[in-house]
């Protein structure tokens, strides 16, 4: 079987870039080891500044009537009870979406598979594990596991969007540059009303002992509470060490149902490249992020975003397959200079804030957003720089990226500008320039 493009991993990441290309008439193969979508207490919240591009695919409106609005954030001190609450419609000015969405990992991947029905060109694989990916030059080829027994398929390029631990990426022999946490993240979904007790649809609650990301799935009372232990914690009486947390942390509150719980490693690392002849990588399987910020999926998103555009481009003759390492130098620069660190200071300022000194800083910076509508917007805008310079939509006549007419032009502009300025480099300036002019006179 030989298709356009065969994505190994049918996640959130795999199944958006399926979509994005399926729309431009790519024939695309996914293929997923699991025999349907996973549920974990994964991915919830989705930065503003991706849901444009979300809109232009398609899935946007069905996300928010699964899903919700949030258009506040709240950070609470666990000691004081000080509470300090970011209105995020303050990006109302350059963007028509001026609101995080929440819904489940899992319920997007679902709402993604119903909009990949429509179209022909695009299959998804269940039960079929990839085991091996080679590089022949002029075609790839992925060796598989199924129930039935082991096969092949060629593609002219295979993504990679199989998560952390990608046989893809290591079939390719990039690294993943980086380090890991010391300490580790423990989702867990809980049943209970909190809302009655006054928590907000999204608080981090900010202690060096008790720090918590303690936010709302969905309308009918599943929440998420992610809390985080010392390194070397097992996975033996972590259910017990839970319902401790619980306790401390909600004193008042008798009636939670346990639901779902996770331990996990965290990272900040990013694959030495996003490309490497035929095989591309996306979404996990490129970099990992601690999830404080909520900037994992969303990056992976974004790559999803702008693979389906650039790598369609290639296909239909419009662009030289050299965008492809510009898809992989630009992922990569925006993942280290600000998915890396932005994330990075959430954590520190929610799970680490022993210096009272600091901490104090911290809380005033967070006082004054509060009380200026232009500042708030500053802060908030920094997912915005997550996206590629020149990132296109998905639609079916693909034009720069554009949320809001003037608006995108004007804030690559300033990006691009203020990038260069913040990091004195000539490079990364020309290299945003190039890849934004190589992406509009492709597409458009
Ligand atoms: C506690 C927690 C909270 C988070 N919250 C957020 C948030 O609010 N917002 C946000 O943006 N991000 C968040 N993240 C990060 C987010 O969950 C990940 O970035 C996201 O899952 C990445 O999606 P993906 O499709 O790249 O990888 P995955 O979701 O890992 O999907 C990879 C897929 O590939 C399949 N696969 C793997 N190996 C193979 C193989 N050999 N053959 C075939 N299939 C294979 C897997 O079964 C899986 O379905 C959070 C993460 C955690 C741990």
């Amino acid at each position: 079987m030989h298709q356009q493009v065969v994505i190994a991993g049918g996640g959130p990441v795999g199944l958006i870039t399926a979509l994005g290309l399926a729309k431009q008439g790519v024939d695309v193969v996914v293929l997923e080891r699991h025999p349907h979508v996973i549920q974990e207490p994964r991915a919830m919240t989705y930065h503003w500044a991706v849901l444009d591009g979300l809109a232009k695919l398609g899935i946007l409106q069905d996300m928010e009537t699964e899903g919700f609005r949030l258009h506040e954030m709240c950070y609470r001190v666990y000691h004081t009870g000080e509470i300090i609450k970011l209105d995020i419609s303050a990006v109302d000015d350059i963007t028509a979406y001026p609101y995080a969405v929440v819904l489940g990992q899992d319920q997007i991947s679902s709402i993604v598979l119903r909009h990949l029905e429509n179209y022909p060109n695009a299959q998804i694989r269940w039960n079929t594990e990839v085991q091996r990916v080679e590089d022949h030059g002029d075609k790839a080829v992925v060796h598989v596991s199924t129930p039935n027994g082991n096969e092949q398929l060629t593609g002219d390029w295979i993504i990679g969007a199989d998560g952390a631990k990608s046989r893809t990426r290591q079939a390719a022999g990039v690294e993943l540059e980086g380090f890991t946490w010391p300490e580790q993240f423990v989702a867990t979904n809980i049943q209970c009303d909190l809302e009655a007790f006054g928590w907000d649809d999204c608080n981090y609650l900010v202690d060096p002992e008790y720090g918590a990301v303690i936010a709302k799935i969905t309308r009918d009372g599943l929440w998420r509470v992610t809390f985080s232990e010392p390194a070397g914690s097992t996975e033996q009486d972590l259910e017990d060490r839970i319902w401790d947390y619980y306790r401390q942390v909600f004193p008042n509150i008798n009636d939670i149902e346990l639901k779902l719980y996770s331990s996990y490693q965290m990272h900040q690392r990013v694959a030495s490249s996003m490309r490497v002849g035929r095989i591309l990588l996306a979404g996990d399987a490129a970099h990992l992020t601690n999830p404080t910020n909520g900037f994992g999926l969303v990056s992976g998103m974004m790559d999803a975003l702008t693979l389906s555009q650039t790598l369609s481009a290639v296909i239909h003759g419009k662009a030289s397959d050299e965008i492809l390492d510009q898809y992989s130098d630009e992922r990569r620069r925006v993942f280290n200079e600000v998915a890396t660190p932005s994330s990075t200071e959430t954590k520190r300022l929610v799970f680490h804030s022993e210096d009272s000194d600091r901490l104090e800083k911290d809380l005033q910076r967070l006082r004054n957003l509060t009380r200026s509508r232009k500042e708030r917007a500053k802060q908030l805008s920094i997912g915005q720089q997550l996206l590629t310079p020149g990132q296109t939509n998905s639609s079916s006549s693909p034009k720069i990226y554009q949320p809001r007419e003037g608006i995108v032009a004007r804030n690559l502009r300033h990006n691009t500008l203020r990038c260069a300025r913040e990091l004195s480099s000539w490079r990364v300036f020309s290299n945003c320039c190039s890849f934004r002019l190589a992406m509009s006179q492709t597409l458009s």
